[in-house]
């Protein structure tokens, strides 16, 4: 699986997938959220409201999927991260399975190419250090012969150049 890091706007990128930090309302909120169904339009909030009407509120840690709308993307993945509150190792283990849980449906929706942006780390305040180390670790331990490319877009310059830090000793591999 090959590893990119994108500078910019997760609404843009042309990936089979891209991933929604979202609340478990599954309704909508702030930060990439928002961006994510501004620029969808109505389409994927509809959806939203299918799955919750089907199985509830999205608990933190999960993930699931609607079409894309008007984005580039074919479907959004959303998950939902946790909110740090301390918890080093609670809010860890979320973390983790927010980008697990992502990355396994992206392979039942053979996706090829998934983008990331950094979960947690807006609204929700998980450490970005950390969370860029959760993020990395994650991906690179997951083994699949479907998703061939996976893309963190970071939105900040900070996370840009963790992520960056992160990745570094892996470039050439
Ligand atoms: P959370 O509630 O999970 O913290 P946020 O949306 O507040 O979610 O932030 C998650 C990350 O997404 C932050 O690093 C934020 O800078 C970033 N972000 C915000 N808007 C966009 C966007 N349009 N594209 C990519 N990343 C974004």
């Amino acid at each position: 699986m090959k590893i990119e890091i994108i500078k910019g706007d997760i609404t843009k990128i042309h990936a089979d997938a891209i991933v929604n930090a979202a609340n478990s309302s599954l309704l909508g909120g702030g930060g990439v959220d928002g961006a994510i169904h501004r620029a969808g339009g109505p389409k994927i909030l509809e959806e939203c409201r299918a799955i919750r009407n089907r199985q509830g509120k999205c608990k933190t840690g999960e993930a699931v999927m609607t079409t894309a709308g008007n984005l580039p993307a074919k479907y959004v993945i959303h998950t939902v991260g946790p909110v740090w509150n301390d918890d080093k190792e609670k809010g860890s283990k979320l973390l983790s399975d927010c980008y697990k849980h992502c990355l396994k449906l992206a392979e039942d929706l053979k996706v090829k190419i998934i983008a990331f942006p950094n979960i947690s780390t807006g609204i929700y305040k998980f450490p970005k250090e950390l969370a860029g180390e959760i993020a990395v670790n994650e991906v690179r331990k997951f083994q699949s012969d479907i998703i061939e490319k996976v893309i963190f877009v970071c939105f900040d310059e900070e996370n840009e150049e963790i992520y960056k830090k992160l990745l570094k000793p892996f470039k050439h591999q």
